[in-house]
Order: C-alpha cells, then structure tokens, then sequence
C-alpha cells in the first residue's frame, strides 16, 4: 500500500552558513526521502530557516541591517549547499513567514483556550524575576550576561555557566554581574512571562506513552525515560520530573508577538518547530492543495529527522503542544549523532570548522562520494560517526569505483565495438543464478533503506559487487575478446555484467541519484521505481560515470584556510608612535597602596583613592573607574600610579598622580576598564621600569 509521508529535517538557526554536520542530515533524509519515492510512496519533504530569538536580533544590530535582512542574506546562501549535495526539498521556507506567524499563534490560542471540561488552560502567567540592561533597555539572555563565577572567581564568565570549572549556576549568582551587550550593571527586573504547563499530569501521562510506545529509537525512549522521575514531593510541590517551559521573551525581540499580549514575543523555540507546518502550508498553497486535509489524512505519517542536541524539544514540548492544541502528533522523530571529522573536532551547532561543504564543492570534489561515504556510515542509532580521510579515499576509490563503476566500464567498451551496443537476452546458467541471487537481496536491501540503515544497505550492495567481480575473473572478457570464436561468450558475460551493474545502481539510486540518471541514460532502464524489472536491450557508448578522488584534493579540502593579511588594531587603536628610553624614564611610576577608596558624590564615573606611594603622606587622586569597581572592591589593594604627574585641579578637588588602568579605545567592545594590580610582594613607593 502507497503511504503518505510528511518529512522533516531540524530548521538550523539563520545566524550563519550550512556546515557539514547540517549536510550530513540532509543527506540521511533525502537518501531516506529517495527510497520510500522509488517504493511508490508519496513523500513531501520539507525545511525552513529558524529565524527568531536574540542572537540573530543583536547579530543584525551589530551588522547595522534589520532581522528581516539578517536572515534573508542567510536564506540566499542555502542553495548553492543543497543543490551541490543533491539534496531535493520540496519546499524551503521561513518561521518568519506569514504562515508560520499564524500558526504559533493559533496553537498558542488553542493550548491557552482549553475548555475547563477538557481540564483547563494549559497557558499560565507567571511574574518571574530577570536581569534587565538599563543601557539597551531589554531584559538580557543567560548567554548576554557575565560576570565573575561564582565558584572558581573566574572572571567573564557566562550567565548560565563558567567555563574555567564547568560549574552551572543560575545568572543572579554571577559576582559583579555585567551586561555583554552594553558592560553596563544589570537590574533586576520582574516581568509577566507565560508558560506552558508541561507538569500538568495530561502532559504528563500523554507524554509518558507517547515516548515509549514505538515512536523514538529505544536508546532515545530510554533516555527521556529518566526525564519523567519524580514528579511530586511529599509536601505536594514538583521538583524534578517535567518542568514548565517558559514560552515568552519580552520585547525588543525578533519574533512572533502573543496573542492578546503587546510586548510579549513566544520565546524562539516555541515557534521553531511549528516552522515545520508552516513550511508544508506554504508547499501545499502553492499546489493549490488543501492543508486542513491534508493534515486530517489518517494515513499521514509525520517523521522528523534531528540531531540528539534538541531531543528535549522534540520528544516533549513540541509532540505536547500538538496534542494539546487539537493536531496531528508526529509519528516518528528519527534521531542522529553528530558527525566528526578525522577523528577530531565534534560538528556542533556553534562550531563549524573542519570540513567545509562549499569548500569540498569549490574544489571539484563529486558530492555523490560524500553522500556514498556517510550512506556507509550512517545507522538507525543516534550515535557519532566519523569523516576520515584515508577511510574516504579508500570507500570512494576501492568500493564505489573499484568494485561497482568498473562493472560497467569492463563490459561497455566490447559491447559497443564489437556489438554495435546490443546485448544478448540469453544468459548461461552461472550467469542467471548471479542475476538472481542480485533480484533476491532486494527486500533485504529495501528492509535496510526502510529502517535507516544506510550502511548494512550499502555492505549488502558491495557484496553483490564482489560477486559480480569475481565473475568477471573468471571469464575475463578481455582474454575472451581476443579469439573471435569467443565471440558468444563475450556477448553473454558483457550482457550478464550490464544488466547486473543496472540492478545494482537501482540499489545505490537513493544514495546515488546523479549516478544513477546517467546509468538511465546509458542503458535506457528506469531508475526511478524499486521495483522495476526489465533487461536490457542496447546501450549508448560508454562515458565515465564517476572520477576516483585523489589524495591531492583531500589535501587542499583539509588544508587551513590562508591567513588574511587584516588590518590589526589592538585594543581599538594603533600603537603610539616610538619613544626612546630617554622620553619612557620621565614618568616615574610607583607601586602605590590604595588605603581608601570612596565614591564621589556628584559623581557616577568618578572614585576618590587615598593613595600610600611610601612618601610618609597619602595622596589624594580621582580616577575614572566607578561603572567597573566599587569602593570596598579596591580598599587595601596595591595599584601601579604615575607619580610624577602634574596636579590637577578638578571639579571635586586636586588629583596628585593618576592610577594605570586598561581599557579598549571605543569602550564599548568589552566591559570597561581593568587597573593594574602588581605581583605579590610589591612594595608602595616601588619604582616600575
Ligand atoms: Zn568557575
């Protein structure tokens, strides 16, 4: 029976170019995409750029272009990726689509205005305190708040967590807390934020079988399993187990504005998904096809291709908000590893160094071996597999073309010349018990496809080959070829080889499309149904199907990028021009000891230190340094000061001397300001040269 088949990969986030580990899912998809079409099964296959939230709002700021110019820059780079790699969506589309507002905003209505007789509003308000910028005027993400940590005192570390010890905290237990965006001191801030209500026991109980009932890899299933433990305290409150998920981001932020709500904006990852829908709308309404019903076809099978980075909102928040909201539930979420590449760096979302795809492409590598190598590679787990060089060069050039191209390229040539390019329809018997024991490895094979398990397809496939191969040794057309009264001979073992290589390369078609339409045109059989039978009667004159990769082209693929020769200015502005020893000796810089410190009334960028320089007296200086430092901060601290320095007379009094502190020239690229602090065992009145 012909299945009806909604297919998805994850949207990647249009902050920045395809990198291999997007390609790679691509590619398990599409090859998935691929088979179930020459099944017979009606397949749309769809994606779209992840286009909301923070980073790319204040990514576009930085750029000084709107959000909306921002990602469409981003969408006209995405073509020349997924048509170099053969990848064939149906449709490409954007969650900053019309469709996709609309969407998240009903499911978002539908999920707010459940009826009390269906258990009630699964939307609920709640006021929740946050870091505010008083500079930018908006509330800051984790990721745009740093500060000192609050275990280790590692300095300008993130809000969620510290690099230098790994410990995970929460932003308002950062010290010295300041924003990334401005430097300035955040507030702390109370805001109405909304959540959808995933430890409300109908999410619960829905979710609890959803995830173990088929749908998910057992290794995922079992995973979110540990998800679900305790759920409730003795004392009635919830602890662990399924937490609420916020949805809502205040403004300014790009996105999709809630219902009913102005200034409240769903949080990136609530409308994220439903891009999924909205860009299978936008498909359909070009068709002129019905969506509604679409979606209401009890046969429809929704399958989402990710990568295990995003089970969470895969498996729970978004199979949740489907269900609740009155649609369809996704029937399978197929999950990946990440991709490495030679045995080194992991392809995350944030990294995506090591292999270039538009690199790969440049060089005039054939995006058919990349397909091939990773088809090899790829199974129905969730685990990490591995670009490596040597093992590519080896699948491409042994396998690919050693043991499969040559089939027909040993047979072609004979046949052309001496056949006029006809084959024969009668075979000896060795070579019909070949063709048939090629015909009954199909199901197997299609089981494999079917299942995702692109490799054990792809080592059935080669073992065919060898087969194949070890026939051709023993007949050895060439030695065939050179008595005429071999002629017969040499017509069936040319023809037996052509017809298998066709039935071979129908296998490869879904990992190898490009390949396998040449091979169409070459001997005239269709490549486009699994099912299809048919010998062949003639062929065209033989032209390469497929180059070997070379170690040279591996070489430039993995060799760094040329350094750009940029201008460099170091903390914002040139190195001053030179001075001799002579000019440098005229400032006399000492270790001073700061015996107090106190802020300036009057004043918010000014301190006012007593400064000990070993004179028996202090001195009285101010310096600009009150948005980093607060008086208790300094107060018994050795600094370094110019103690030479003329007096200065200021609004609120004389400064005797300036302390050194550090700072970038616009002052804004970084946090502010750093003042010098000696080595241990300095002395006030110490001299500095
Ligand atoms: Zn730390």
């Amino acid at each position: 029976m012909s299945r009806q088949l909604f297919v998805t990969t994850a949207l990647p986030y249009a902050n920045g170019n395809f990198h291999i580990g997007h390609i790679m899912e691509y590619i398990q998809a599409d090859i998935w995409v691929r088979y179930q079409r020459m099944q017979g099964h009606h397949v749309d296959f769809v994606s779209a750029d992840d286009t909301h939230g923070a980073p790319i709002m204040i990514a576009a700021e930085k750029a000084s272009i709107t959000p909306q110019q921002f990602v469409a820059q981003i969408a006209a780079g995405r073509k020349q990726y997924l048509d170099g790699f053969h990848i064939a969506f149906d449709n490409w589309h954007s969650t900053d689509a019309p469709e996709n507002h609309e969407l998240a905003r009903q499911i978002y209505r539908d999920l707010r205005d459940i009826p009390q007789s269906q258990g009630g509003s699964l939307i609920e308000r709640r006021t929740i305190d946050q870091f505010f910028d008083p500079e930018k005027n908006m509330f800051l993400p984790d990721r745009f708040i740093k500060g000192e940590c609050p275990k280790c005192h590692a300095k300008d570390q993130y809000g969620d967590n510290c690099e230098v010890c790994g410990a995970v905290y929460a932003p308002t237990d950062l010290i010295n807390p300041f924003s990334a965006l401005s430097g300035a001191k955040p507030e702390m801030k109370s805001s109405e934020h909304f959540f959808f209500k995933l430890s409300d026991p109908r999410c619960v109980a829905f979710l609890e079988q959803w995830t173990q009932d088929g749908k998910l890899q057992p290794e995922v299933a079992n995973k979110v399993k540990e998800w679900f433990t305790i759920r409730t305290n003795p004392d009635g409150t919830t602890s662990e187990g399924l937490g609420d998920w916020d949805i809502s981001r205040d403004a300014p932020y790009f996105g999709i504005e809630i219902p009913d709500a102005p200034g409240k904006y769903f949080y990136v990852w609530l409308d994220a998904p439903v891009g999924y829908l909205a860009s299978l709308k936008n498909l359909l309404e070009k068709r002129g096809q019905d969506y509604d019903a679409y979606m209401a076809n009890p046969a429809l099978e929704q399958h989402h291709f990710i990568g295990k980075d995003i089970v969470t909102f895969h498996t729970l928040f978004w199979p949740a908000m489907l269900k609740f909201s009155g649609r369809k539930v996704p029937d399978k979420v197929h999950v990946h590893g990440f991709l490495t590449v030679n045995n080194g760096e992991k392809m995350s979302k944030s990294r995506g160094t090591g292999l270039d795809p538009l690199k790969y492409l440049s060089l005039g590598m054939n995006p058919e071996w990349l397909r091939y190598y990773l088809a090899t590679k790829l199974n129905n787990k969730n685990e990490d597999i591995d670009f490596n060089a040597e093992d590519f060069m080896a699948r491409v050039n042994s396998d690919l073309i050693g043991k499969f191209v040559n089939i027909a390229s040993r047979a072609a040539g004979f046949l052309t010349k001496r056949f006029d390019g006809t084959l024969t329809q009668s075979f000896s018997e060795q070579g019909s018990a070949l063709l048939s024991d090629i015909h009954a490895a199909k199901d197997s094979i299609a089981q494999a496809y079917d299942a995702r398990e692109f490799g054990k397809a792809a080592r059935e496939i080669m073992l065919l080959a060898d087969k194949v191969n070890a026939y051709v040794d023993q007949h050895k057309p060439w030695d065939l070829a050179k008595d005429a009264a071999n002629n017969q001979a040499l017509h069936q073992v040319c023809s037996l080889l052509i017809n298998a290589f066709v039935e071979l390369s129908r296998y490869l078609a879904p990992v190898l499309p490009s390949l396998a339409q040449a091979v169409q045109a070459f001997t005239g059989t269709s490549m486009q149904h699994w099912n299809a039978t048919g010998t062949v009667a003639s062929i065209q004159p033989y032209q390469h199907l497929m180059q070997r990769v070379t170690p040279e082209q591996l070489e430039a693929l993995f060799e760094p990028p040329a350094v750009v020769e940029e201008k460099v200015t170091p903390g914002g502005e040139d190195i001053a021009p030179t001075i001799s020893i002579d000019d440098f000796t005229k400032i006399d810089l000492r270790i001073a000891q700061i015996v107090n410190c106190e802020s300036v009334e009057g004043s918010v960028k000014l301190l006012r230190l007593t400064l000990d320089v070993g004179e028996g007296r202090t001195r009285n200086v101010f310096s600009g340094i009150a948005s980093r430092y607060k008086p208790e901060d300094l107060k018994g601290k050795l600094t370094v000061m110019v103690a030479n320095l003329a007096p200065r007379k200021m609004k609120f009094g004389v400064s005797e001397g300036m302390v050194l502190a550090a700072s970038h020239a616009d002052g804004t690229t970084d946090a502010g300001i750093y003042i010098l602090t000696p080595w241990p065992g300095a002395k006030p009145g110490m001299r500095i040269s």
